[in-house]
């Protein structure tokens, strides 16, 4: 019998998640003995700040904060938020109707389509890049317009390159710098001139900002709003994942002007009832405390980068290094599909990779390697790379 339940068009069109098998084949290879180095997702193998533990621990105690938060939330992380957005990048924004609490950002990505785009409209996302972008465009029924980041384009979006036609029906642009898989970073006049084109044909500028803080030799990663008008069109998204090593803790936030702050809080409000007040409490804290959390994480990656760079170089991999995010974009020989490399690594030495055609077709040809564990573990990964390279005949 033909099974009467039908897959919606928008599920079905949804391409496989990226990560989605990697657990399992994890699973099978531990189980028969293999050593495993994950350098797959971006989640670094670094404990939570104490602060959020601590502040946790007491948050539990609370039997206030086990209720419903709904989209206001906890005011004090409301307020917390503002004032590292004023510490960290001389911006003010009023917690209570420029800033939303989000169960982490990639929930706030993937729903802001629903705010902005009905079906007809394009959204523009990078490609390669985080399929939550082009998922949230999907399901929201609008038509994504995939533009792609090369190498010899900095990786860079470059609106002025959108055909007319398709910018005119364009009401959101999804950008991330620092980047993730690329680790690009964004000039500032490439940010402006893109605020500028963004207020020219009212275009919502959704920015990602999740690894502003993982930067390196120097490099301070910018808001979005420091560019003149940015407060007309922009949507900037932070998270405490990377930064603070809280990835499953789910928390992040939205800021913005209060009119399209409040078209994503009116669709939230019917998907979800806001992030753990206990866990808002926590992530308060953290954000109080922020200057005293990121050096040494910053420190700890820029070492892993390092490390990373070298050990590429020896298996005749030369890449420059990266000033920001916790990613290395590692072009492959021209003739190695990267999904099939990637299998290939994992299989035979244990070592999780992701083929840069996770992050969509525009991947093809690079992996991505998380500086998720310690400089010796990532050495002995990249080693291992390197004898499958050279198995497959392209180390040099
Ligand atoms: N944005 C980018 C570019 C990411 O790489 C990720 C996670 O990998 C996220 C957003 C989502 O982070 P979270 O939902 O944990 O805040």
């Amino acid at each position: 019998m033909s099974d009467p339940i039908r897959i919606s068009r928008r599920a079905q069109g949804l391409p496989g998640y990226p990560l989605a098998e990697i657990p399992a084949i994890k699973r099978r290879l531990a189980a028969a003995g293999m050593d495993i180095i994950d350098l797959g997702a971006g989640d670094n193998d670094t404990p939570p700040p104490a602060v959020a533990v601590a502040a946790m621990t007491e948050a539990l105690a609370n039997p206030l904060l086990s209720k419903y938060g709904f989209q206001q939330g906890l005011p004090a992380y409301r307020q917390a938020i503002a004032s590292w957005m004023q510490r960290r990048f001389g911006q003010t924004f009023d917690p209570a109707t420029e800033t939303l609490p989000l169960i982490g950002s990639k929930e706030g990505l993937s729903h802001l389509p629903l705010a902005f785009a009905d079906a007809g409209d394009v959204v523009i996302v990078p490609e390669p890049g985080y399929q939550a972008y082009l998922g949230g465009a999907l399901l929201a029924g609008a038509t994504p317009h995939v533009v792609q980041l090369r190498p010899e384009n900095d990786f860079l979006v470059d609106l002025e390159t959108v055909p007319a036609e398709i910018l005119a029906k364009t009401k959101l642009v999804i950008l991330n710098y620092p980047n993730n898989p690329t680790a690009a970073i964004a000039p500032h006049d490439y940010l402006q001139k893109t605020v500028d084109i963004c207020r020219a044909h009212g275009i919502v500028l959704a920015y990602d900002n999740a690894y502003c803080e993982l930067t390196f030799d120097g490099y301070v990663a910018p808001s979005i709003f420091e560019f003149a008008g940015a407060r007309e069109v922009a949507v900037e998204f932070f998270s405490l994942s990377k930064s603070y090593s809280m990835t499953g803790w789910r928390i992040g936030f939205a800021v913005g002007r209060p009119e399209l702050i409040g078209a994503l809080t009116r669709v939230k409000s019917y998907v979800d009832t806001g992030p753990w007040l206990a866990i808002q409490h926590a992530a308060a804290k953290v954000l109080d405390g922020s200057e005293s959390i990121v050096p040494s994480v910053r420190d700890e990656l820029q070492h892993r980068r390092d490390a990373a760079i070298t050990a590429l170089a020896e298996i005749g991999l030369h890449v420059q290094a990266p000033k920001a995010a916790m990613y290395i974009w590692v072009p492959l020989p021209p003739h190695l599909p990267s999904a099939l490399f990637t299998r290939q690594v994992l299989e035979e030495t244990g070592v999780v990779l992701l083929p840069g055609s996770g992050f969509g077709a525009g991947g093809e040809g690079f992996f991505r390697i998380a500086l998720t564990m310690g400089a010796e573990r990532i050495t002995e990964g990249v080693r291992r790379i390197g004898t499958v390279l050279a198995a497959a005949g392209a180390a040099v």
